[in-house]
């Protein structure tokens, strides 16, 4: 899913889109692909993907997620 930070906790530059992987129960804290946490009530949900990316989530992500090549032959 994607979050950002909400308005006026930090500068507008600062508000990337981070890919979080979906908690399978509510947790303390949210922990982006790139590292990054959340505590409750800092973020809000992006419904599209938007606005500016974390390009280390994207980077993070592509690397889980990424199909294992072939071999070669
Ligand atoms: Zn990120």
């Amino acid at each position: 899913m994607f979050v950002r930070l909400r308005r006026g906790l930090v500068g507008e530059s600062q508000r990337v889109v981070h890919l979080v992987p979906v908690p399978n129960e509510v947790p303390d804290e949210l922990e982006a692909y790139c590292g990054r946490t959340f505590a409750p009530g800092t973020i809000e949900y992006v419904p599209a993907f938007s606005g500016m990316p974390c390009m280390s989530c994207i980077a993070a992500a592509r690397q889980i997620h990424a199909p294992a090549l072939p071999d070669g032959e």
